[in-house]
């Protein structure tokens, strides 16, 4: 089959591989139909998460057609038209009996080497390093589910592939980061980053009752888009974000802030080319910009929500602002399949309709391209579906 493989720091092209096999009993074979590419899959892209090997094969975005599935599988048939979650999750350990899907304790083979790094291992997740499980990635013709009694839903006829597949990650991913804030009536949300994680942050804030969100980027058609959402924005280019926060907020500040950012955070200033020396150092592997912003900005007793992906340490990290104004922090990789069911529900009721975040439809021998034009954010690049 053919399959986006990670060749090298920015380096990714479309291979022959083999076909995936059913290993286990409890997995089941699909035929891609639309992925998706990530802003996480920006982290691997631009070399910043470790323990990539050459030739694997990337993508945790996808849907397709079930073609296979192993014999304990009762769930699914062949011939379902699926959407996958991307943790990959067992669906009877402690941690997914407490619906915390993305930290499963089974999935991940290489635990040893997340313990290392994080002290215990999360989930794996498809196509996300070895340090992450080593599972091919679903930028392919086709993937191997494990769990497929757990993780996949069926989408229902009618719903198109642009409407169901976010459910497999960026929907999810921003539902949780909102619903992370506690959202009271009359609170104002800020949300850093205006990329599709961020998009689905401000439309999930408000469908969770916020009565203002105020959003925060460079990019002027990502901010359009934000206000097409019913956010306020903030272009960080030419305002001081800390201030206008401040003014909008009647000099308290937002009643919780999101960081939908990450380790790839720009800047401006000394500050920004300290984190950028640092991270290329490797004396720190992550920049956060946003997230220190973001905690300076946060109300006293405010909550700062974070779904951008962060992989080790950071450095200035403002502790005192959280003791002393007592701020609630919030983080995870989204536990996809705690939602899948309810978003789905949302989408069928004409709530919300994902399919809005789609700008770039390519073919998957056309991944490369895509991988550019949505890291260099070329050609007003929101998100990329890959067609097989
Ligand atoms: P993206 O690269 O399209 O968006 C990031 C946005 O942040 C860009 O628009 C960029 O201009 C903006 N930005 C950069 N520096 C900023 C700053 N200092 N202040 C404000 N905005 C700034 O990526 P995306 O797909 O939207 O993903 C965003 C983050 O969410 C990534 O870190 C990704 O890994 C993470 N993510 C997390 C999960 C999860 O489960 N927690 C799932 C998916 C993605
Ligand atoms: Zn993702
Ligand atoms: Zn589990």
């Amino acid at each position: 089959m053919r399959a986006l493989c990670w060749m090298g720091k920015t380096d990714v092209r479309v291979e022959n591989v083999p076909d995936p096999t059913i290993l286990n009993p409890r997995d089941a074979i699909v035929r891609i139909t639309s992925t998706a590419i990530c802003g996480s899959d920006l982290h691997l892209y631009n070399g910043f998460i470790p323990t990539m090997q050459k030739g694997d094969i990337l993508g945790h975005e996808f849907m397709g057609e079930v073609v296979e599935v192993g014999k304990e599988i009762r769930n699914l048939k062949v011939g379902d038209r699926v959407v996958v979650p991307f943790p990959i999750a067992c669906g009877s350990c402690f941690s997914c009996e407490h619906h915390l899907y993305s930290v499963c304790e089974n999935s991940n083979p290489n635990a040893w080497m997340a313990e290392k790094m994080w002290g215990y291992s999360p989930s794996a997740i498809y196509g996300y390093s070895h340090l992450l499980g080593g599972y091919a990635g679903g930028q392919a013709e086709y993937a191997r589910v494990p769990y497929a009694d757990v993780g996949p839903i069926k989408v229902p006829d009618g719903m198109s592939d642009d409407q169901a597949l976010f459910l497999s990650d960026i929907f999810p991913t921003g539902y949780m980061g909102a619903e992370n804030c506690n959202i009271q009536r009359g609170d104002t949300v800020a949300v850093w980053g205006c990329g599709p994680v961020g998009q689905f942050a401000i439309r999930s804030a408000f469908l969770l009752g916020a009565e203002r969100v105020i959003a925060i980027d460079r990019f002027s058609y990502r901010l359009r888009m934000a206000e097409q959402g019913g956010a306020e924005t903030i272009d960080y280019e030419d305002t001081d974000v800390h201030e206008a926060l401040k003014e909008m907020t009647g000099g308290r500040g937002p009643d919780a802030c999101i960081d939908a950012v990450g380790m790839e955070a720009h800047g401006l200033g000394v500050v920004a080319a300290y984190d950028r020396a640092k991270q290329a150092m490797m004396l720190e592997t992550d920049r956060p910009m946003a997230l220190r912003q973001a905690i300076m900005a946060c109300r006293n007793g405010g909550t700062v929500s974070v779904i951008g992906v962060y992989s080790g340490f950071v450095d200035k990290f403002p502790m005192g602002s959280v003791v002393n104004r007592s701020l609630t922090i919030k983080a995870g990789q989204a536990h996809v399949h705690h939602y899948l069911r309810p978003l789905l529900e949302r989408i069928e009721k004409g709530e919300i309709d994902p399919s809005f975040i789609v700008t770039h439809r390519l073919n998957l021998d056309e991944a490369p391209l895509g991988y550019q034009l949505f890291s260099k954010k070329q050609d007003e690049c929101m998100k990329v579906v890959l067609k097989t």
